[in-house]
């Protein structure tokens, strides 16, 4: 099962790969997190990606493409994936069926998860991540069983830098700009599905389940 997950930055992409991942024992590939991984490490790669990450920019195609062509010859790539947060550009979604081409595959989902702007920002606001394993809570809808604590691993939360209110609008017009334009990409291509993510999070995962179960 090969799924994309499309939707603006805080509308509950991660939440519901996570939820995708374990219910179908796939991948949840998520180059946000891969990029955050890198700059935990002091990678080289972590310290240009930061650059953008820090302005609420894109990172450049070009270090994001190989990445995940790369990620999907691990044999746990076999039975699919659930890529979040990529693609995020049309260049990119190009490069992507490149690669799937070649091996006779194609995207089967893309799930569109709706959310206006006007919740954004408090989803953001409210975000808080683990320092060690990267699982999310909101501080108001989801939050963790103990205050700052992960349910997970037991280590603290954070508020992301790029989750600051000035960052979020940024991201917001990248994501008009540059990402939304890939509904109508998909759309064309016959996969894309969308799904209400304001609704609760159970709700929502139910929907997407009913969507690729068909
Ligand atoms: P994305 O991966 O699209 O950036 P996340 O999955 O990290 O978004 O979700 C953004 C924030 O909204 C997180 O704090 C998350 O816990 C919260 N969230 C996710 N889904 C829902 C939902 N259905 N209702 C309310 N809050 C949600
Ligand atoms: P995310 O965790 O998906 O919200 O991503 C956090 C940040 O990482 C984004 O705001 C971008 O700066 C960068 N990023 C993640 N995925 C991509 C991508 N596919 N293309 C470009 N930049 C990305």
């Amino acid at each position: 099962m090969k799924i994309i997950m499309l939707g603006a930055p805080g509308a509950g992409k991660g939440t519901q790969a996570k939820k995708l991942a374990a219910k179908y024992d796939i991948p949840h590939i998520s180059t946000g997190d891969i990029f955050r991984a890198n700059i935990k490490n002091g990678t080289e790669l972590g310290q240009k990606a930061k650059v953008y990450m820090d302005q609420g920019l894109l990172v450049p195609d070009e270090l994001v493409v190989d990445l995940v062509v790369d990620r999907f010859k691990n044999p746990d790539c076999e039975k699919g994936y659930v890529l979040d947060g990529f693609p995020r550009t049309i260049p990119q979604a190009k490069a992507l069926d490149e690669a799937l081409t070649k091996n006779g595959d194609s995207i089967e989902y893309a799930i569109n998860v709706e959310v206006p702007d006007s919740n954004i920002i408090s989803r953001m606001a409210g975000r808080r991540a683990c320092v060690n394993c990267g699982a999310t809570y909101h501080l108001e809808h989801i939050p963790p069983k103990k205050e700052n604590e992960c349910d997970v691993c037991g280590k603290g939360l954070i508020l992301r830098d790029d989750d600051k209110p000035e960052t979020v609008e940024k991201r917001l017009n990248v994501y008009h700009e540059q990402t939304q334009p890939l509904i109508d990409y998909y759309q064309g291509k016959g996969v894309l599905f969308e799904v209400d993510g304001t609704k609760d999070m159970d709700e929502v995962f139910t929907d997407i389940v009913n969507l690729v179960e068909v």
